[in-house]
């Protein structure tokens, strides 16, 4: 099979994984001639999978061939689909050559499950370091790792890596067992908790080189750290498979955030394959499903919610008409309006359209004098869904005017799914 023919087939296998942002690495560039490639995002060319997914990095599998049987994956042993499978040099070419291109700021790669965890787990990490040590590449390289896979393997992929994932594949216990039954959730549990100790184990050991390396004429004392993901570690959960509520995602994702100091929870609304099982929905969850869990789980990382406050309807969903942080807005018309020359930057977080940023840069204001309306129009924040939930010097609500905003929200167009 020509290569061309290869990457096809595996760079749409691919396209179902959602967790290929490339955010949070270490900064490193070839200016000067040294080596190839940068992860500081220049010479991007973003392109859109035909399932609407924006892809700045060569994202594909090694192979789509997999011993396993997922139920929801295209790429199950029982799926009829073509096949192809590429050698660890044929993606260390290709990388290099999209990069030259500029196509590209770096590799996602992940594998079907081939002979063995270990065997496939060898190639995976084969890739990394022809791309490393052999060409000095420094662009962006994710990893999916297997965690059948054996640990020291895991560990050299942290060698090479800019971040590692392993997907819990699913929200709940019951759900991982009756579609994906040969995987085991403790080996899953155990990789990322195995994941966690080295990344935080190198971070606090480079923590601690900078104050000796920093004294002036002081030489560096400890021994150079070896790289282990900056990049951190994130998963993917696929959405909307089976009848798991958003309530019961978003606490996995809060179980997932703790336990294993995750960088990212990536959601993937499921998308009908081919053949599929009887025990999986014909029709994928809206795409609005999978925003809304974002934002919610923007809400749990860095606006001080708790996962169980987000989620309160009775049936355990998110709301799709208007965005989680409006939703409990709404349910809670005791708590508003906030006072935006008094209120704690706790409650400000809480009020729909302000932003951290934002909340930050009123919290410095306020300190030298009073705040008025006509600051948020300053910040550019959207006014027209601030103002019925705050008072301000001149500024107070009338009853009424947060409902009116929502229905104005909810009547705003919707993203259109693709199925
Ligand atoms: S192990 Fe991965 S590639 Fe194989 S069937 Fe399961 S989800 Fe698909």
């Amino acid at each position: 099979m020509e290569l061309r023919d290869k990457l096809a087939i595996l760079a749409d296998a691919a396209k179902y994984d959602a967790s290929c942002a490339s955010s949070g690495t270490n900064a490193r560039d070839s200016r000067g001639g040294r080596g190839i490639g940068s992860t500081e995002g220049m010479g991007i060319c973003h392109s859109y999978a035909p399932d609407g997914r924006c892809i700045s990095l060569l994202k594909i599998l090694l192979t789509n061939h997999c011993q396993y049987d997922c139920l929801y994956c295209v790429n199950r042993a029982s799926s009829n689909v073509p096949r192809a499978r590429l050698r660890a040099h044929e993606v260390v070419q290709l990388t290099l050559d999209f990069y030259r291109r500029n196509c590209i700021e770096g590799l996602f790669l992940s594998s079907g499950i081939v002979k063995s965890p270990d065997h496939t787990m060898e190639q995976v990490v084969e890739v990394a370091r022809s791309l490393r040590e052999d060409h000095d590449f420094r662009g962006y390289i994710h990893l999916k790792t297997i965690p059948d896979a054996s640990p020291e393997l895991i560990a050299r992929a942290g060698l090479y890596a800019d971040r590692l994932s392993i997907n819990v594949e699913m929200p709940t216990t019951e759900g991982l067992r009756s579609l994906a039954p040969e995987k085991d959730e403790s080996a899953i549990r155990r990789s990322m908790a195995r994941l966690r100790l080295q990344i935080d184990a190198t971070r606090e050991e480079r923590r601690r080189m900078v104050p000796i390396r920093a004294l002036p004429g002081a030489p560096a004392v400890a021994a150079k750290p070896q790289p282990f993901a900056p990049a951190g570690q994130s998963t993917q959960m696929i959405v909307g498979a089976d009848a798991t509520d958003d309530r019961r995602i978003l606490a996995t994702s809060a179980t997932l955030y703790g336990a294993y100091r995750l960088r990212r929870v990536y959601y993937s609304a499921f998308s009908p394959i081919p053949d599929a099982a009887r025990a999986l929905p014909l029709v994928a969850p809206p795409l609005m499903r999978e925003h809304r869990l974002y934002q919610a789980d923007w809400l749990m990382r860095f606006y001080g919610f708790e996962h169980q406050e987000i989620v309160p309807a009775a049936d355990g969903l998110l709301r799709l008409d208007v965005d989680p942080k409006m939703a409990w807005a709404l349910a809670h018309a005791e708590r508003f309006p906030v006072d935006l020359n008094r209120a704690p930057r706790e409650m400000l977080l809480r009020v729909p359209g302000l932003g951290v940023t934002a909340v930050e840069r009123l919290l410095q204001a306020r300190r030298v004098r009073r705040l008025r309306a006509d600051d948020l129009r300053a910040l550019r924040v959207p006014t027209r869904k601030v103002l019925p939930f705050v008072v301000a010097d001149g500024h107070r609500p009338a009853a009424g005017d947060a409902n009116r905003v929502a229905r104005l929200a909810a009547a705003a167009p919707r993203q259109a799914s693709l199925f």
